[in-house]
């Protein structure tokens, strides 16, 4: 679509028939891979991540390994099938530049210190990408790794919030990021009440930050009672057989 196409409707609602602080649906699930230490499916409407964890093993070459940590090797990545047109599957600088922004929320909740000389592989493949990839891939991850048993201070939950039609929109879809005038995904560690991943993409007014924060963070409680039903009804299905 070459022309911006209206993003609120008469009645107040968006393209995809929201209300404005209306989220899209959310489903988890645990442990959907049989080979990885970890993994975890994330949809958020139609975007869709699937994340898979090794580790924490040992480091080779061993001279990568850091003698008081645990390195993290994070790879975020769109499938060729995951967007309208075809996506080149050799990693873009956009894949490079988000794999290191998720890496870097990672590492603000893994217990890095307790595991030495290892390496914790998290790899992270986009299956169908309808905008917030980075926060949904962001959190898959923080499932995978709930999923193969590795300590964290906290989950990580985010949504984004921005602006589209001068109305301030709660988890925005490709063509609110696409044309809006602004994108601010937030990722935190809630019970920490800690951000993880803020950006800001486009034009606020001090107002509207803090605005749009109070309703990202109603959100995020949403998206974090989810996640720990989700862990809860692993570990029941476990508790079961
Ligand atoms: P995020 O996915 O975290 O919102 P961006 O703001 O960079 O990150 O991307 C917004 C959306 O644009 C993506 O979720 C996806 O729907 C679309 N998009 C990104 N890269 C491509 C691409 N190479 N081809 C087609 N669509 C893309």
């Amino acid at each position: 679509q070459l022309q911006k196409p209206k993003l609120i409707l008469d009645n107040g609602l968006r393209l995809d028939g929201r209300r404005p602080d209306e989220m899209r649906p959310i489903r988890i699930e645990l442990g959907v891979l049989k080979n990885a230490d970890g993994s975890a499916i994330f949809e958020m409407g139609n975007t869709k991540v699937i994340a898979a964890v090794y580790g924490p093993k040992e480091m080779h070459p061993r001279h990568l390994a850091l003698p008081d940590r645990a390195v993290l090797r994070v790879r975020y990545h769109m499938t060729p099938f995951s967007t309208d047109e075809r996506k080149n599957p050799a990693p873009s600088r956009r894949e490079i530049e988000l794999s290191k922004v998720i890496r870097e929320a990672l590492e603000s909740t893994i217990l890095v210190e307790l595991f030495p000389r290892t390496v914790i592989d998290i790899f992270m493949e986009v299956l169908q990408a309808d905008a917030g990839t980075r926060l949904v891939s962001l959190m898959a991850a923080s499932m995978a790794l709930a999923d193969a048993g590795i300590p964290m201070r906290d989950l990580i939950a985010g949504v984004a919030v921005g602006k589209a039609d001068g109305v301030l929109v709660l988890d925005l879809n490709e063509p609110e990021d696409m044309w809006g005038e602004a994108d601010m995904p937030i990722a935190m560690m809630p019970s920490l009440k800690q951000v993880a991943l803020l950006q800001l993409n486009g034009n606020m007014t001090p107002q509207e930050f803090r605005q749009g924060l109070e309703m990202a963070q109603k959100g995020i409680e949403t998206i974090y009672n989810l996640e720990k039903e989700a862990i809860r009804s692993k570990y029941a299905e476990y508790k079961e057989e």
